[in-house]
């Protein structure tokens, strides 16, 4: 990848207080991209972007935002419309895994999975669309592994990702006279804090041996796979990428 690929371009991504996200921020930043980072935690948002300033091409910026809230979404675009003037892309990444059988009931999680993974990519979108509009963007949404293959206790954390997988085609299919661009990543076993919010004990055990027997993938791995989708010429739209460490059979 050139190392200037994303010169001169604005990148958003959303959940970039940790793993991915971050990941993200600093591969599009340190590929030349002025880059907004939103999150809640604004604490940590502060500590990237203090880190990140003056080593990539472009400026950086924290964003406090919460994706399930469309007025703090709003404002989030209003931000990065005044700071950093454009948004080129839009890195839907923001999610949870709370990952526990569909019998335990855990109502409340599986609503909040469905707000943050499904809603959250809908109304960032919604928020940002305009200025992607603007002389085709991209967009790109982080789904997973478990968008194509459901597991036991992947139940509703599955649904999420599958939503994400048919929104995002035809969302593709609606913005090709606009040059704005739809890419799909779905990651296997990434090494992050995902795991750690898992409130049922022995699932986010189970979790975490997984992560060590399939020697997980590093945020990284998938940041450099965003930065190839959004980097490649108008003309070419990288759909689709689906990456697994190496031992992950499912
Ligand atoms: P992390 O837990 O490290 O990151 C999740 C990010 O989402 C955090 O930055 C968190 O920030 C943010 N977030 C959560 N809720 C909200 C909200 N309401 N508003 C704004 N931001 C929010 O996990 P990962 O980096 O692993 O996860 C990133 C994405 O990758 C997720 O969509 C996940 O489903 C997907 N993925 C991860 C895999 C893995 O194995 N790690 C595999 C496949 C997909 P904050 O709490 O500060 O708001």
């Amino acid at each position: 990848m050139p190392e200037e690929s994303l010169q001169g371009r604005v990148v958003v991504i959303t959940g970039a207080s940790s793993g991915i996200g971050e990941a993200t921020a600093r591969a599009a930043s340190a590929a030349g991209a002025s880059v907004a980072l939103l999150a809640r935690r604004a604490d940590r948002l502060r500590d990237i972007t203090a880190d990140l300033e003056g080593k990539g091409g472009g400026r950086v910026i924290a964003v406090a935002a919460d994706v399930t809230d469309e007025h703090s979404l709003t404002r989030a675009a209003k931000q990065v419309s005044e700071e950093l003037g454009r948004c080129d892309a839009l890195v839907n990444n923001a999610g949870q895994m709370l990952l526990s059988r569909f019998e335990a009931s855990k109502v409340d999680e599986w609503r909040r999975m469905i707000e943050i993974n499904l809603v959250g990519a809908l109304l960032a979108t919604d928020a940002f669309l305009p200025a992607l509009r603007d002389g085709g963007g991209d967009i790109v949404n982080i789904s997973s592994v478990a968008g194509r293959k459901a597991r036991p206790t992947s139940s509703v954390y599955s649904a999420t990702k599958w939503a994400i997988g048919g929104w995002s085609e035809a969302v593709r299919q609606e913005l090709i006279a606009d040059r704005v661009r739809v890419t799909l990543v779905e990651p296997g076993a990434v090494r992050t804090e995902l795991a750690e919010h898992i409130s049922d004990d022995s699932i986010r055990e189970t979790t975490r041996a997984m992560y060590d027997t399939t020697d997980a993938l590093h945020p990284d791995d998938i940041a450099g796979a965003v930065v190839y989708a959004i980097s490649q010429p108008p003309r070419v739209s990288i759909n689709e990428i689906l990456i697994r460490p190496t031992l992950q059979e499912y």
